[in-house]
């Protein structure tokens, strides 16, 4: 079930049980982590949801918030179907790295496959912002570097701050 909106003729939200969502409860994990989320195959708000849930039984994270759901079209590569976006505000106490390399593989169990650039996905995990820090290393940027010029990411995440 879900609560659809239409923005204008290429953008629309859509609130689903988990999106958006806060958590009342307070806990000790020492990084927040705001990350982007991503899909353009098969039925991609379904994904999120089973995502929540898997990232909710995980005992390494803890879901503070979500957004509601934006799809909007595709970049880059064009002829492809839209994208569904969302954000997700987390905790752990995995550093950047580690937790770049525990996103890539929660993307794997949700069948990515990398082919080529902008190419379609299941499921694309982005680390946003990670505490406050600034990293620049080779497999990764922080903040994302692209985050502000791209609706998927600044529609979700405005929409939290209201
Ligand atoms: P994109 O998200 O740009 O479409 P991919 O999901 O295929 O591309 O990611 C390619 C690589 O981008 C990852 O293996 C990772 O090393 C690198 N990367 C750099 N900065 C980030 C970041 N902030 N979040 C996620 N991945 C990043
Ligand atoms: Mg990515």
């Amino acid at each position: 079930m879900y609560l659809k909106r239409e923005l204008n003729e290429h953008l629309s939200t859509f609130r689903t049980s988990r999106f958006p969502y806060a958590n009342k409860r307070k806990n000790s994990l020492r990084y927040e982590v705001t990350i982007g989320i991503g899909g353009n195959i098969g039925d991609v708000k379904r994904r999120f949801e089973h995502l929540f849930i898997y990232l909710q039984r995980d005992k390494r994270v803890s879901i503070e918030r979500t957004s509601l759901i934006l799809k909007n079209p595709p970049f880059g590569y064009t002829q492809q179907e839209d994208f569904f976006n969302s954000i997700m505000i987390l905790k752990t106490n995995m550093k950047a790295q580690t937790f770049l390399d525990y996103l890539l593989g929660v993307e794997k169990k949700f069948g990515r496959k990398r082919s080529f650039k902008d190419a379609p996905r299941t499921l694309d995990l982005d680390i946003i912002f990670f505490n406050n820090e600034i990293i620049n290393t080779k497999t990764l940027t922080i903040p994302h570097h692209s985050w502000s010029k791209r609706e998927s990411v600044v529609i979700p995440l405005a929409s939290m701050s209201i």
